[in-house]
């Protein structure tokens, strides 16, 4: 838990989410302003600040947030078709930094990202 975490607030119940899927060690709730059909945040319950960190500290909890996406993902009806983005960093707009994965699907997607 770290003071001034919106994604910790959420974990401690002190802010509502949508919850969509939870484990011991991971939340997933939808994005309150999606970007697609299906736009949902996959964080740990641990906080960390980006995925580098938490694979590094948390190795487990790592692999438990992959496997929470993918869950996500099934269930969501997204079969193997999303896109996993963890924006690590200002320049690359992580604007919470609490670890979280978007996982989005429903429609067709571009590349390159903005
Ligand atoms: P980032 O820009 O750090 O990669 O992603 C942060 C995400 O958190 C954004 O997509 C933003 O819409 C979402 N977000 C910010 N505040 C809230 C909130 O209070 N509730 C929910 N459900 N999502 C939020
Ligand atoms: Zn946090």
């Amino acid at each position: 838990m770290s003071d001034d975490c919106l994604f910790c607030a959420m974990v401690g119940g002190q802010v509502q989410a949508d919850v969509v899927h939870e484990t011991d060690t991971t939340l997933a709730f939808r994005d309150i302003n999606p970007q697609a059909p299906t736009h949902v945040l996959v964080i740990p319950k641990v906080h960390q600040p980006n995925f580098a960190a938490l694979a590094q500290h948390e190795p487990g909890v790592a692999v438990d947030l992959v496997n929470a996406v993918a869950a996500v993902a099934a269930q969501e009806g997204l079969g193997e078709n999303y896109r996993l983005v963890f924006n690590t960093g200002p320049d690359a707009h992580q604007t919470v930094f609490h670890v979280h994965g978007h996982v989005l699907g429903g429609r067709p997607m571009g590349w390159p990202p903005g």
